[in-house]
């Protein structure tokens, strides 16, 4: 008895549509990617394509001479081979699960360049762009902007970038974004600006990007222990993307999308039938069907709405936590509640936390004036003529009376608030929260009139 190595000879085929390993003639020349979240892998080598799983790969392609090949890894060695063949040997890569695995080949121009140290990384790192031929003319946008969405997450998550080099690679038939380690992948139009790109382009560029790279810690670096905990890795790079994205570009206005988004979802989450944000996931079928509007939309916004509770500094103290606690290997999303309610002393996040999670449906706060103070009152929220089971949630309400802004758990189902007896009441003030509210008649028409005038 011991240890065991097994080969395998093992042949899979490319496809034509973005999963697995496919193909597509761009011009008159061919070009293969891989796509394999979530369980597509198996469509080119053998494994268990289970998130749990995390091991270093050691990757070699062989090819036409001449080609370009990218992967998670820096390149070592191209050698002449059999057939005239041409064997690329890429680095042996951090641990990493089968579906953040990527390897491209192709006629590629690969455009490179150096991310200057920070204080998080003492060194520079290498990147690139990494695009087919039609697109060589439009690689200078992300040159130019993806070092300065890299600092920026380095600077928030207090850690170097985690692997050893980037690519930042386009192709032309992925309807969205993949965060393979160290080898982002795009679709064309999402990474490859022309000179007059439209503010919308540019907005969709640094959300995007700053999701997809913010997953290189959150999701590469620590990986959900199983598909169940995708929603966390989703939920969270969604808030990062319009966070980053909006530090990267203030005047673009990104983060009001994560708004839109959020508020958006709403109506979906408000119907009676529904499903909650964490739900146990039993079979392939199940997985892909976890990446949708609950949680990408209701899912930011909920994090969004904890971290402003908690505040900032200490929000991003427990990322920074469970980055430390997990680096390189897998997490819970209850793990990650730990870290955030550690590193925030206030145990109570976790019951606001996962009563938003583990159960579907809107909460509407209704705030009324009484004496020295409001009291706010939670129910269900739902669409006239339906009436679904009634719910309660353990809320993080804040609200600005006059000038006083302050931040509330309600984990009743009424809570009296002391507040001045006089101002303007802006219920959900900064909106981060995932809640409707309703006042008093005379309190919505002031809110209203002021509309014009208001600071979020
Ligand atoms: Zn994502």
């Amino acid at each position: 008895a011991g240890a065991a190595t097994l080969a395998f000879d093992y042949t899979g085929s490319f496809g034509d549509s973005a999963s697995g390993l496919f193909h597509v003639k761009v011009g008159d020349a061919w070009y293969s990617w891989t796509q394999f979240e979530s369980i597509d892998a198996r469509a080119a080598f053998p494994g268990f394509d289970e998130p749990g799983f995390k091991t270093p790969f050691t990757v070699s392609v062989t090819t036409h001479p001449g080609l370009v090949v990218i992967g998670n890894a820096p390149k070592v060695s191209v050698t002449k081979v059999a057939g005239g063949m041409e064997k690329h040997q890429l680095a042996v890569t951090k641990p990493l699960p089968t579906y953040l695995v990527a390897f491209d080949t192709g006629p590629f121009v690969h455009q490179t360049g150096t991310i200057p140290a920070t204080p998080e990384r003492p060194t520079p790192m290498p990147y690139g762009a990494v695009a087919t031929h039609a697109q060589k003319d439009k690689m200078g946008y992300v040159m130019a902007e993806t070092p300065r969405i890299v600092s920026l997450l380095e600077q928030y998550f207090g850690e170097p970038f985690p692997f050893p080099k980037l690519d930042q690679i386009g192709t032309p038939i992925m309807p969205g974004a993949m965060e393979n380690a160290g080898a982002d992948t795009y679709g064309d139009g999402i990474i490859f600006l022309s000179p007059g790109a439209t503010t919308s382009d540019k907005q969709a560029f640094g959300m995007i990007v700053a999701h997809e790279l913010s997953h290189q810690w959150f999701g590469d670096l620590v990986t959900p222990a199983w598909w169940d905990d995708i929603w966390l890795n989703e939920s969270f790079a969604n808030w990062m993307g319009y966070r980053i994205g909006n530090a990267w570009r203030p005047e673009l206005n990104i983060g009001v999308g994560a708004l839109d988004e959020g508020f958006g979802t709403m109506n979906t989450d408000a119907l009676e039938v529904g499903r909650p944000i964490h739900q146990p996931i039993t079979d392939n079928g199940q997985i892909d069907s976890a990446f949708d509007g609950i949680t990408y939309g209701k899912g930011g916004q909920v994090v969004a709405m904890i971290a402003a509770y908690l505040g900032d500094e200490k929000f991003k103290a427990g990322v920074r936590l469970h980055l430390k606690r997990h680096a390189y290997g897998n997490a819970t999303s209850e793990q990650f509640f730990q870290s955030i309610s550690d590193a925030a002393k206030d145990p109570r996040v976790l019951s606001a936390l996962k009563s938003f999670v583990d159960q579907q449906g809107v909460p509407v706060i209704d705030v009324r004036r009484q004496g020295n103070g409001i009291v706010a009152s939670q129910s269900r929220y739902a669409f006239l003529g339906s009436s679904p089971p009634p719910l309660s949630w353990t809320i993080p309400f804040c609200v600005r009376v006059g000038a006083a802004k302050q931040c509330t758990l309600l984990d009743k189902t009424t809570t009296s608030i002391a507040a001045p007896a006089s101002g303007l009441i802006m219920p959900n003030v900064g909106g981060a929260g995932y809640y409707r509210f309703d006042m008093a008649p005379a309190d919505w028409q002031a809110l209203i009139a002021a509309s014009g005038t208001l600071s979020p």
